[in-house]
């Protein structure tokens, strides 16, 4: 019969668990928790709440950012002793910007088994409900909080066709928003609030729309943002005259100029300044 990991040597098991509906929680990450010696959490507290809804007795030792250096040597003599550990987060994936990839790192490079116990991550719940083409995707994880930094990390994806998903949070969301139309220009975006939540909300927009709207400044928020694939398209007339040629087919200019943002990719704003010189308007 085959060994199981548990049998063979010491292994860490990176445990997902719920992004907010407690019926996430895989029946393999319940079975491997009450199986393992000591449970690693990020907040003790929070995680209790988990386990004693699934009814796992088991002791915890908190390991999160602010720790994760001075518990490395405790996790490592666990494992010479011959413990099995599991290493679970607040909510999803431990390792996806939450604490996991140095202990992880660590305890592969001392040769002990690490194993994935899969289950939510709030990116792959929201790319799949966005819409927008999934592969390929980049995953950018939290921006940097100075916009100088978020302008320069955003320029680098500007020419780039992949989908790019970013987390936020509720209170920088506009701000973000504003940041993004600014660097990308207008695309199609997914906001994706309060995942498998009660107030699961999504919404499908533009990126100069959604600057427009006001956003709930409760939740958590992914952004999901069409990547630059219409970069092949050349269009063999000008702004201007791609306007007057919808206005000759029936449109009215106002139309007319918002079709062109959205068959361009650019913004209202830069139809209309176009036009306004091309016509002479002031
Ligand atoms: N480890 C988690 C995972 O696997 O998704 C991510 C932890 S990170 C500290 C928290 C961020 O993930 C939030 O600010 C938000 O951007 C996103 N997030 C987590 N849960 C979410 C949910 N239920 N709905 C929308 N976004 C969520």
């Amino acid at each position: 019969m085959q060994k199981s990991f548990m049998e063979e040597k010491p292994t860490l098991f990176v445990v997902s668990t719920p992004i907010g509906n407690l019926g996430d929680m895989t029946y393999r990450a319940v079975e491997i928790l009450k199986k393992v010696d000591i449970i690693l959490a990020e907040d003790t507290r929070t995680s209790g709440t988990l386990l004693n809804h699934y009814q796992i007795k088991k002791q915890m030792i908190s390991y999160h950012e602010f720790n994760k250096n001075d518990k490395e040597s405790v996790v490592i003599s666990l494992l010479e002793e011959q413990k099995n550990i599991a290493l679970i987060s607040d909510a999803g994936t431990p390792g996806i910007n939450d604490p996991g990839y140095e202990i992880i790192k660590k305890v592969i490079e001392l040769g002990y088994h690490v194993v994935s116990i899969p289950g939510a991550s709030a990116i792959l719940a929201a790319i799949v409900s966005s819409g927008l083409i999934i592969q390929p995707f980049t995953f950018l994880g939290f921006l940097p909080r100075k916009q100088v930094e978020m302008k320069r990390v955003l320029e680098t994806y500007l020419k780039r066709k992949e989908t790019l998903v970013i987390y936020e949070s509720p209170l920088r969301i506009s701000k973000t928003l504003a940041t993004l139309f600014k660097v990308l220009g207008d695309r199609k975006v997914v906001l994706a609030r309060e995942l498998t939540k009660k107030f699961e909300t999504i919404i499908r927009t533009t990126l100069e729309n959604a600057i427009e709207m006001e956003h709930n400044p409760k939740g958590e928020y992914v952004i999901i943002i069409e990547g630059d694939y219409h970069i092949q398209t050349v269009f063999d007339e000008s702004i201007v005259d791609h306007v007057k040629k919808l206005v000759d087919m029936g449109l009215n200019e106002k139309d007319a100029m918002k079709k062109v943002s959205i068959e361009r990719h650019i913004s209202k704003s830069e139809v209309y300044q176009a036009y306004k010189i091309d016509n002479k308007i002031t």
